[in-house]
């Protein structure tokens, strides 16, 4: 499904922008750096796929890629820059929730945190917009390959205490690493396993 046919679509910045919804749709959200575009490529096997994302000019977009021609994979911008001036950051959050509660085919969203962070306040925040937007989201642990098990399983029962308190959580994690692969066969077969 996800290997050798994923293709940039477009680039949203407003919900009459949206392409039609005739796809199941699955998105990806994170913080800034989470490794999100590294994430996106490692899944799709195209290196370059997801720096369209990263490029100046799109980070703020909601990007749309085409796999097959079956789903949608949805690239969220990364948020959390402290950096960012007040207006944008509430434009985007008035984008993001219209878009999570309006949008019939979104299946899952994934919702990436560092390993080695855990769950931070502005995860937190967008778990709460999905809990309203009844949105079922899973969260995908990256960067695994940066830390030993012992701190693992630390971030592991620190996100799981966190999921408990959100209704649209999934509660099996999905630990991967873009750098060595692991933990990604496995999230391409929870997306494929999609309905
Ligand atoms: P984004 O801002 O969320 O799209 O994050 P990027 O994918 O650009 O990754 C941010 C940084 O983390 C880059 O320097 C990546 O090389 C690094 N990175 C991403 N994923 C991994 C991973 O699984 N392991 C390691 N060691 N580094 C990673």
């Amino acid at each position: 499904l996800l290997t050798g046919q994923v293709e940039f679509l477009k680039g949203v910045v407003a919900m009459d922008g949206l392409p039609p919804d005739d796809r199941l749709e699955v998105c990806f959200a994170g913080r800034s750096n989470v490794g999100k575009s590294s994430l996106i490529n490692a899944l799709t096997g195209r290196r370059a796929i997801a720096r369209t994302s990263n490029t100046p000019g799109r980070t703020q977009e909601i990007n749309f890629f085409t796999a097959g021609d079956s789903h949608y994979l949805v690239d969220l911008p990364g948020y959390g820059f402290a950096k960012a001036p007040i207006p944008v950051v509430e434009k985007w959050q008035r984008l993001l929730k219209a878009y999570l509660s309006g949008r019939a085919t979104l299946r899952r969203a994934f919702l990436l945190v560092d390993m080695r962070h855990g769950v931070k306040d502005v995860d937190a925040e967008i778990m709460r917009m999905l809990d309203s937007a009844a949105v079922t989201f899973q969260v995908v642990l990256t960067k695994a390959d940066k830390i030993g098990t012992a701190a693992r399983d630390k971030t592991l029962a620190q996100v799981r205490e966190k999921l408990a308190k959100h209704p649209a959580a999934y509660p099996e994690l999905v630990v991967t690493s873009s750098e060595t692969g692991d933990g990604i066969a496995n999230l391409r077969a929870i997306i494929a396993g999609l309905t």
